[in-house]
């Protein structure tokens, strides 16, 4: 809804007015969404402003549409309202309105803490900006999100990594990571076309997002999604960079290929047949897509056998030789 900035990745420019050719969703159209959602019984229900920068919208509509919201949880209808924004459209006074309109949830686009990430991405906000609107959410007692973003022009994994370290002493409720993809009619296309910018990979990407997913596991903050939702929209935009419609599943699979690897390797027993142990319903992650990791352990020359147990929980794994 015109954004006034041109992120490198963003093709919110070139796709403005194909998306909703009657303007934007009215107060009624929130309503119905809300009431559609109700029908499904759910502990914890939450109405989400996605998909852009709420606090950067036109402020009577913002208004008229946090009115909605302020009903709909007055009437029992959903329990809790989460929006998404840029970090340099929040300060004390939108806070104030968010508050008063009964908004839980807070998530910034963070994308990069590292200055030079930032500036190719055309992001128009600094790490600083992060550091200060994140802790002022703090202040306020909101529920604080924040999204990080990999494989941007001029990043690298070791930039990620920094990336992560910083956000996570922001001490953040939830994170998403999303991998950077090209979109058509972004200036990361011409980027791409131009052979400015190269994506690392689907592999490479999905080893570094196994690596951030714990690491903010071990932090106590959950990763509340991992990769990109699998929309018509972006598949025909799509020109490059790390999608799969089950990114997270990939990612989540290469945690356990790591380490059973790891812990075959200390084993040391290639000959013999071993049993992999781990969490109930975790089988489908340690085979991987299209048995993709025995296969791999097979290629090592690891004869696997993968069978469930009550007593490890999830991440977890014990081989027996
Ligand atoms: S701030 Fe958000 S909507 Fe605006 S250009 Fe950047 S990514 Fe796109």
């Amino acid at each position: 809804m015109g954004c006034p900035h041109c992120c490198a990745f963003c093709n919110q420019h070139s796709i403005s007015g194909e998306a909703r050719e009657d303007g934007v969703p009215s107060e009624a159209e929130v309503l119905e969404a809300v009431h559609t959602a109700a029908q499904a019984s759910a502990d914890y229900t939450e109405l989400a402003f996605f998909g852009g920068s709420f606090t950067a919208i036109d402020r009577a509509y913002m208004l008229k549409l946090l009115a909605v919201a302020k009903a709909c949880i007055a009437s029992g209808m959903v329990d809790g309202i989460r929006i998404s924004t840029r970090p340099d459209y929040i300060n004390a006074e939108i806070l104030e309105i968010l508050k008063a309109h009964g908004v839980t949830a807070i998530e910034l686009g963070a994308q990069s803490m590292i200055p030079s990430v930032l500036e190719l991405a055309n992001r128009g906000h600094t790490a600083e900006d992060v550091v200060q609107a994140s802790k002022l959410i703090r202040e306020y007692g909101f529920s604080l999100g924040l999204q990080m973003m990999v494989d941007l022009p001029g990043d690298t994994p070791e930039g990620a990594a920094q990336t992560a370290q910083q956000l996570a002493a922001l001490k953040p409720d939830t994170v998403r990571i999303y991998p950077a993809i090209t979109l058509k009619g972004t200036q990361m296309a011409a980027m791409y076309y131009g052979g400015e910018y190269l994506p690392m990979g689907l592999d490479k990407c999905v080893s570094l997002c196994a690596q951030l997913l714990l690491y903010f596991e071990d932090k106590g903050i959950r990763v509340i999604k991992l990769g990109l939702q699998d929309e018509p929209s972006l598949r025909k935009a799509y020109i490059a960079g790390a999608f799969h419609p089950a990114f997270r599943e990939l990612c989540e699979g290469e945690i356990y290929y790591s380490s059973a690897l790891h812990e075959l390797e200390a084993i040391g027993s290639k000959a013999t047949l071993c049993t992999i142990e781990l969490a109930r319903g975790e089988t489908s992650k340690m085979i991987g897509q299209n048995r993709r990791n025995l296969e791999r352990l097979a290629s090592l020359g690891y004869r696997i056998k993968v069978v469930e147990s009550r007593e490890l929980k999830v991440r977890e794994i014990r081989i027996k030789p």
